[in-house]
This record gives structure tokens, C-alpha cells and sequence, in this order.
């Protein structure tokens, strides 16, 4: 799939810096649109930890020609190891490593957030102009306009909100101001150097082996795997919280681990290695009917449309591959006519996808919380039923697919429909179904 020049160039606003803002910045100035990216933060310096790249959308990177530089930072997570939090025992287990590539077509990456950022910042740059401390306070959807905190007013052919959860521009979509709501939950998130857990025999293992591990407990779970290429063990601590404050804050590690006290003695030993914490507050919303203001002239892209709580570890996935399709698209366009026809295209392919990614994020969140008793020891049986045949296809043995098990990655159906996804192909055959493919393709 050889990049597309747009025979009409845009004008093109995007609003926020972002994984989805920088991923859609790239491709769109690539294909000779004019793009101007407006960020409110003064650097783009990403706060967080690690983060799990599925093959959907490592596809998508490689592609871009990011292939080199998501291998020089990665680590490819050998297994994945669901555990009962108070003892450790694993209740479910699937090989990874190599077989993910091999099935999926693409590899599974955990990386540093900051590294991720980093890669596609150095995408986008030679296409694309991003103004830093540009907050957009107002938008006229109808011009299109946006002015900024500083007064100042820009116009262009088209605005994309990638702007998070937190959107300005999904209030301006839906005509009137739309919070999220807090779910009740909140995560710490922590790096630990690895050195410290090399000279622990228990914690080594972790290390050695490679894997993702899921410590699964009533209504909370930590997820913890290697980024840096092993020189950081990265920790997601999912918890309930009633704050409603959902940007990152620091936190006592004390406080933190008060939180997980019933928790087995690795983790404890874990979590007394953390230097430093932050806690976010878990928000949620429900899926748009549109993510198009009326005028046809405004889109919204990735969290600012369809955040994704962080269970299935798809909001960036689904955010690069919003880029993905709308690039695609708008390297189509040959007349300012179709642009609108163009907005609705995109929303027709990827809104059914996200929308059902964000329920299964949420449905995720049920399984892995489940207070001890009936239903926990049910999801347990589940799980484990997964995993024996999960050994016998890593023994080569024949395996059923484990299609409806409680371990979401362990359902051969389930990884096929989140990870084999191409947006690209799913483009080409939109245009091939739809009147107005003929028109443009
Ligand atoms: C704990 C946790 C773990 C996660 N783990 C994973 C994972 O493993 N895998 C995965 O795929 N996803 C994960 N996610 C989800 C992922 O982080 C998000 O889905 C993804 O970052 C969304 O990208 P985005 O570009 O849409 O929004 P964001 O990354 O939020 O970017 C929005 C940008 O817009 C800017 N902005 C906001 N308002 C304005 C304004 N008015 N004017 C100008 N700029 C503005 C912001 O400063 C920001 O830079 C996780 C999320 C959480 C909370």
C-alpha cells in the first residue's frame, strides 16, 4: 500500500498532540494536505508508564515505516498469566512471544508511552506545523474556526477534535457540554527500576520469563509487564477511588500500597520496590450517534470519540486506527464536495468497531473484579479450561480456540476480531461497496 497524494489539498486544524492528533497529522500532511496541529500543553512531554501495542495496530506503524524504531524500544511479551491475587496461583495462562506475529500477521509490543509518543512525533514533524501552548477554547463548526485561549482565530477546510477524553470539540459535535462520568475506579501507575527485582529470586522469575502478568481480585487488579528493553517493570493498579479529578496526580506509595494489602507476598514485595506513583481517575462515556457536527466540516478522532477504559488495552489501538482510515480517505479527495461524504465514510467504518471495543473494555473490567465466590469461581473454571487448551496448542496438540472463555485473550475468535483488523483493507473495501468509492477511488 503505497502512500496516496490527495489531487485536492486541505486545509486541515487538529486539535491536540496526541497519539491519534499526531498519528492523523502524519498521514494527512503526508498526502499533501496543510496541517497545523494546536496542543494545548506547553511541551509534548508524555506522562505515564508502559503501554501494550497490539498487532492491529503495530500493523498499522510498520506500515508507516515506524518498524525499526517500535523494535529498537519494545519488548515482545512472551506469555500472559492471569492470577488469583491472594495466593498468586494462575488461573489462566496463553502463550505469546513469536505465535502473536505469527497468527495475527503483526507483532504484540509493550513500550514506553513516552518512546511511542517520540516515534511518531518524529513521523509527523516533516508534515505537519504543531503549536504548542494553543489551547482552543471556541469553535465555529459551521466557518469552520477555532479560537484559541490567546484570542487568536484560525480558520481551515477541516477540524479534527484529538483532543482526549476530555474533548472540547465532542461538545461542540453533540451542541452541548457532555462530561464524562467516573466509573468508581482509579489507577496507580509506577515504572520500577529492574535492577532491585533482579537480586529478588521471586521477582527475577517475573523478569526471566518474560510475561504479562494480571493479579485479579475483587474489584481491583494489577497489570504488570517489562518495557525498555527489561530496564523497567511497568505497573498498572487498578482500584476503586471516588475522586472525580481525572488528570494524573502524584500520590504517596504508602497510600498506594494500603490498597492492595490482601494482595500475595510478590506483589507486596513489588510494590514496596515503587519510587514514585501517579493515580488517574477512571472516566467513562457512553458511544456517540455521531462523531460529525452537522455542518460537515468538523470530525471527532480516538478518546475525544471513544475513550476506552484501559481493560482491553485498545485506546490508542483504536485511535492510530481512526487515523489510519481517515488518512486513507482524504489522500482520496479531489473536490471540496466531497469532503462531507468523506467524514460520514470514515464514521460508517470505523463507529460499529469502536463502539464495540469500548463495551468490551467495560465488560473486561466485570470479569477480572469479580468479588470472591459463585461467579468468580465460575470465571476461574472458565479461565482455566482456556488454559489447558492453551498448552495443548502450545504442545502443537489440537485445540478448540477457547471461543467464549472468561480469558478474553485466550478466545481465538476474540483475538482474531481485535488484532487481524486492517484499517487500510477496511477502507478498500468500503470503496468497494459504497457509490461513492466509484467516485473517488
Ligand atoms: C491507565 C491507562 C492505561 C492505558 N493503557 C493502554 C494500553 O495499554 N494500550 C492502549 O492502546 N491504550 C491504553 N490506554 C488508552 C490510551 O492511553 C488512550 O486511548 C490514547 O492515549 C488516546 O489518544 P488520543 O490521541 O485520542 O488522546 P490523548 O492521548 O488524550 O491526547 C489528547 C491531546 O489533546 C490535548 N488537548 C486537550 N484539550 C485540548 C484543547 N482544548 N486544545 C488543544 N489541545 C488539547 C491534550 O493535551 C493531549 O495532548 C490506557 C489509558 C489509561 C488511562
Amino acid at each position: 500500500m503505497q502512500p496516496r497524494r490527495a489531487p485536492l489539498s486541505l486545509n486541515v486544524l487538529i486539535v491536540g498532540a496526541g497519539i491519534g492528533g499526531l498519528s492523523t497529522g502524519f498521514l494527512l500532511g503526508r498526502a499533501g494536505h496543510n496541517v497545523t496541529i494546536l496542543e494545548a500543553a506547553s511541551e509534548l512531554g508524555e506522562v505515564g508508564a508502559g503501554i501494550q501495542v497490539t498487532p492491529n495496530m503495530t500493523r498499522l506503524l510498520i506500515r508507516w515505516g515506524a518498524g525499526e524504531r517500535l523494535k529498537g524500544v519494545a519488548v515482545v511479551p512472551q506469555m500472559l498469566n492471569l492470577r488469583r491475587y491472594s495466593d498468586g496461583e494462575m488461573v489462566g495462562w496463553k502463550l505469546w512471544g513469536d505465535n502473536l506475529e505469527r497468527d495475527h500477521g503483526a507483532p504484540y509490543y509493550h513500550i514506553h508511552r513516552a518512546d511511542l509518543q517520540r516515534i511518531l512525533l518524529d513521523l509527523a514533524k516533516p508534515f505537519v506545523n504543531i503549536r504548542l501552548n494553543s489551547k482552543v477554547q471556541k469553535v465555529d463548526p459551521s466557518l469552520p474556526t477555532v479560537t484559541l485561549e490567546s484570542g487568536e482565530t484560525l480558520k481551515a477546510d477541516l477540524i479534527i477534535g484529538a483532543d482526549g477524553l476530555n474533548s472540547r470539540l465532542r461538545d461542540i459535535v453533540v451542541g452541548h457540554p457532555d462530561k464524562p462520568t467516573p466509573t468508581g475506579d482509579a489507577t496507580y501507575r509506577a515504572l520500577i527500576p529492574t535492577g532491585p527485582m533482579m537480586k529478588d529470586p521471586d521477582l527475577r522469575q517475573l523478569l526471566d520469563e518474560g510475561s504479562v502478568n494480571v493479579w485479579m481480585g475483587p474489584g481491583r487488579h494489577i497489570v504488570s509487564y517489562c518495557v525498555r528493553n527489561k530496564k523497567e517493570y511497568n505497573l498498572v493498579m487498578i482500584h476503586p477511588c471516588k475522586g472525580t479529578n481525572e488528570t494524573a496526580r502524584p500520590v504517596d506509595t504508602a497510600i498506594m500500597r494500603s490498597d492492595f494489602t490482601g494482595f500475595e507476598p510478590r506483589v507486596q514485595k513489588m510494590l514496596s520496590l515503587v519510587p514514585s506513583t501517579l493515580l488517574w481517575s477512571l472516566m467513562d462515556r457512553e458511544p456517540l450517534d455521531t462523531w460529525i457536527h452537522s455542518a460537515g466540516k468538523v470530525c471527532l478522532l480516538g478518546d475525544a470519540c471513544h475513550p476506552m477504559l484501559p481493560y482491553r488495552a485498545q485506546g490508542s489501538a483504536m485511535a492510530v486506527e481512526d487515523a489510519a482510515v481517515l488518512g486513507n480517505l482524504l489522500s482520496r479527495i479531489s473536490s471540496p464536495n466531497e469532503l462531507t461524504p468523506l467524514l460520514r465514510a470514515y464514521q460508517s467504518i470505523r463507529h460499529a468497531r469502536a463502539s464495540a471495543t469500548q463495551m468490551d473494555s467495560r465488560m473486561n473490567r466485570h470479569i477480572f473484579h469479580l468479588p470472591d465466590g459463585p461467579q468468580q469461581e465460575a470465571r476461574d473454571a472458565s479461565m482455566r479450561a482456556a488454559m489447558e487448551e492453551a498448552r495443548k496448542e502450545a504442545r502443537a496438540d489440537d485445540a478448540d480456540g477457547c471461543v467464549g472463555s472468561a480469558n478474553l485473550w485466550g478466545d481465538r475468535n476474540r483475538n482474531r476480531q481485535a488484532f487481524d483488523y486492517d484499517a487500510d483493507k477496511a477502507v478498500e473495501e468500503w470503496l468497494k461497496e459504497n457509490e461513492l468509492g466509484e467516485m473517488i477511488v
